[in-house]
């Protein structure tokens, strides 16, 4: 028997709206990593019924399979483009968000050998220092604007490095030095907020919204009520209730050892399906509203809970992730981010998508 992973495509279409509502731009859907491990081809056409047009992945062939998808939208790789690539991009229609000179020399190249005018969006380095166009580089696309010959600039954009912490001052610091930047490119489009980012108030709206984890139901803004809807929920049936006796261990080299006679729940989530090894001894998962203590290690294909206290059988379900106990809850236990647990969830769950 194995977990169901339930995904709830009207709850991302509903997450679409109310961040579209949230400013006044245009709002993409940032589907990288498979939709954050929910389906790309199930999330993104039910992203484009929303009304979603544009969209944003990180690689060549996540362009290439959501462009066989959606015919009709705009298409954006994060991780631009690598030697050899431009021609696919040219022929697939996705457009790179450059962020260095050789990667606009590469671009700038294709369009030559083209004979025809290609469209770009850059990304401005504000403090990632990870991807963008640093200042000198700037300096010298401003000093010989050939630089750019042959492409079309239709956004200019940059990335938050702390959108999640509001009071964090490298949020304007990073928006002033953007305003600054941006002005090398007047008339162009701008982007600047991820989920969170679009919470941080009018400085950090711009004409091409990002929003990623909020549409798959991560609270965008820690700390206070998730505005979000919820979108997994993932259930495993029991497989076997041990009996033990006060003393008796649970796992691989016996890390919990019960106080007092307990019912051991055994069900068919490891690690090895996101059910991070971390957890051992610290998560938990539901009997219906009722918390069950995970405990012993977490192994590659089971996981064991605490059900003495709860009327818990054989083939009973419990939940590992749903309303009670959610995406950044599990990512709490694990001390990682909902993002990690989210694109880590298994491919062995028996999936359904719900909605839409
Ligand atoms: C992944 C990503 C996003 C989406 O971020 P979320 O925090 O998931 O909303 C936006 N912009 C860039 C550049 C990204 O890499």
């Amino acid at each position: 028997m194995t977990a169901r992973l339930q995904i709830d495509l009207s709850a991302i279409q509903d997450n679409w709206r109310l961040l579209d509502g949230q400013h006044p731009g245009e709002t993409a859907g940032v589907v990288k990593a498979d939709a954050y491990g929910l389906g790309m081809a199930q999330v993104a056409p039910a992203l484009a019924a929303a009304g979603c047009r544009t969209f944003f992945v990180a690689h060549l062939a996540e362009a290439a399979a959501l462009r066989a998808l959606l015919p009709g939208v705009r298409i954006a790789t994060l991780n631009s483009l690598e030697p050899g690539e431009a021609a696919d991009f040219a022929a697939h229609e996705v457009v790179p968000v450059l962020g260095a000179l050789h990667e606009v020399a590469l671009w700038r190249e294709h369009a030559r050998r083209l004979g025809r005018v290609l469209p770009c969006f850059l990304q401005l380095d504000t403090g990632m220092h990870r991807l963008g166009l640093s200042a000198g580089e700037l300096a010298r696309m401003h000093q010989d604007p050939s630089l750019l010959e042959g492409l079309r600039v239709d956004v200019v954009m940059t990335h938050l490095i702390a959108s999640d912490v509001p009071d964090d001052p490298n949020n304007a610091r990073q928006a002033r030095l953007f305003v600054e930047k941006r002005k090398q490119f007047p008339g162009v489009k701008t982007s600047f907020a991820n989920s969170s980012g679009m919470f941080l108030g009018e400085v950090f709206y711009s004409d091409l919204a990002r929003p990623g984890v909020a549409l798959y139901g991560g609270n965008p803004t820690p700390g206070q009520p998730n505005p979000m809807r919820d979108v997994v929920r993932l259930t495993a049936p029991i497989l076997q209730i041990h009996a033990l006796e006060p003393g008796d261990t649970v796992g691989y080299c016996g890390t919990w050892r019960a106080a007092r006679p307990s019912r051991i729940a055994t069900v068919g989530v490891g690690y090895a399906d996101g059910f991070h090894r971390r957890l051992s001894n610290m998560g938990a998962a539901y009997f219906d509203d009722t918390p069950v203590p995970l405990v012993g290690r977490v192994s590659m294909d089971l996981s064991t809970f605490d059900v003495t206290d709860v009327p818990a059988e054989i083939g009973g379900m419990l939940t590992l992730l749903g309303p009670a106990h959610g995406v950044d809850a599990l990512a709490a236990e694990a001390g990682t981010i909902g993002y990690e647990i989210l694109t880590s969830l298994g491919r062995r769950f028996a999936r359904r998508y719900v909605g839409a």
